[in-house]
């Protein structure tokens, strides 16, 4: 199947009289004739339903179209992008384990990181993603357990570079984990360019219309986890908390991450989103491939009307020829990348606040990345307790202004863009 038949298809096919969309099983518990029935599922003997914190029907159909698209070999929805973060991380990292992370990805990701997976005691090296062979190779350390990037960072919009980070990674025998949220599988498929396990906030594009909060864990099934089996005893040894079992052995490279997310991590933190949002989910991926493309031409048109405008200082958009990164996205995503653009009202924070709020077609909100166009101004929401040097130090510059270009006829935004500009 061709991705975009994987949108509309993958992960559920109906039998003869079943119905055409997936079924929401909205139970939280499943019944079976014999207690010896049940005991196999609880053994990992069969596969099967038990109770929905664990795994659930309508749950598992939209993951299998998720991990089509992605090309993986197993998957598992998370009721938000930060959990599937977390567990991404935490599966195979705990107290005494060292990660490697991206200086740039997405705020919540690096606060997970920096703050709260360190009170757990895993140690976190954060280093920038354009650094020299060198800095990279240094940050390794005998308990490194994996290697964390973002495909387009959110909100600096920095293309990571996937393949020389897994290769960096696999050389110290440890896998990449790569947030493919703002690029989608429909512009970039990590799993391709050497990533070992792929996670998204559901919740931006693949939703798409603002409406349902989730997460998804993708893993490629590449990782041989027995091949270092030392670095990953949660993996490669018995889970007592779980009748000893080995995960790599029971399952294989293919199953083994995925299933020890779901038999431990679920079981014990339960962040599984509920049914019916799967359903919404499946709903918005059942566009995506249409939504994409739309989102990388409006944003491209948006990008290249602001880089002509006297009033606008500076533009960041990676499909724009004269951005830092235009090369990299070229190679990695070279039929677009995302719908997000950042820019600098020329004047400050000042003639920032005046342009936002000449605004009538975008919204003021915090979220990206859906239908709907959205922008913000930074310094006077999210980092307003921050004076401008403040900010500065932030990587936020008082002028910057983060917009998610929607799928609204194009002509419009730029005309909103347009009218407000004049308006500073
Ligand atoms: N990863 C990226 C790149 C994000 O932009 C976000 C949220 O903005 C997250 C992860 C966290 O996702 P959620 O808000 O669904 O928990």
């Amino acid at each position: 199947m061709e991705r975009e038949t994987m949108c509309i298809q993958a992960g559920y096919q109906p039998k003869n009289g079943e119905s055409r969309m997936i079924p929401i099983v909205q139970s939280t518990t499943f019944k079976y004739d014999t207690s010896e029935d049940m005991g196999k599922l609880f053994d990992l003997e069969e596969s099967g339903y038990f109770y929905t914190r664990l795994a659930n029907p309508t749950n598992d159909y939209v993951a299998a179209k998720i991990c089509a698209l992605e090309g993986g070999s197993a998957a598992v929805l998370t009721s938000s992008g930060q959990a599937a973060t977390f567990f991404s991380v935490f599966n195979i990292a705990g107290a005494g384990d060292h990660v490697i992370a991206s200086s740039t990805i997405y705020g919540g990701s690096y606060n997970l990181f920096a703050v709260t997976m360190k009170r757990m005691g895993v140690e976190f090296t954060f280093v920038d993603p354009d650094c020299s062979d060198d800095e990279l190779e240094a940050a390794f350390k005998p308990n490194t357990k994996a290697v964390f990037g973002e495909t387009i960072a959110n909100p600096a919009l920095i293309v990571f570079d996937i393949e020389r980070f897994a290769n960096a990674a696999h050389a110290h025998g440890v896998p990449l984990i790569v947030d493919n949220t703002f690029a989608t599988p429909i512009n970039c498929r990590p799993i391709e360019w050497g990533a070992d396990i792929v996670t998204h906030s559901t919740t931006k594009y693949m939703d798409g219309h603002d409406a349902t909060v989730g997460g998804v864990i993708v893993d490629s099934g590449k990782f041989d986890w027995m091949a270092h089996a030392d670095k990953f005893p949660g993996l490669t040894t018995p889970d007592d908390s779980y009748h000893g079992v080995v995960y790599a052995e029971k399952f294989g490279m293919g199953g083994a991450y995925i299933n020890k997310i779901v038999a431990q991590l679920m079981r014990d933190l339960g962040p599984i989103p509920a049914p019916m949002n799967s359903y919404m989910l499946n709903l918005g991926l059942e566009s995506l491939h249409v939504r994409m493309p739309r989102h990388c031409e409006n944003a491209m048109a948006v990008a290249q009307f602001l880089e002509k405008h006297e009033k606008v200082a500076w533009v960041n958009y990676p499909g724009l020829a004269s951005n830092k990164y235009y090369e990299r996205a070229q190679k990695y995503m070279p039929d677009g990348t995302c719908g997000v653009v950042s820019f600098g009202v020329k004047g400050g924070r000042s003639a920032a606040e005046k342009f936002m709020k000449g605004l009538k077609v975008a919204m003021i909100a915090t979220h990206v990345a859906d239908a709907h166009t959205c922008v913000l101004h930074p310094a006077s929401a999210t980092h307003r307790q921050m004076n401008d040097e403040e900010l500065l130090a932030a990587g936020v510059s008082p002028d910057l202004v983060r917009l998610s270009v929607g799928i609204e006829n194009v002509n419009d935004i730029i005309a909103d863009l347009e009218n407000a500009l004049a308006e500073v």
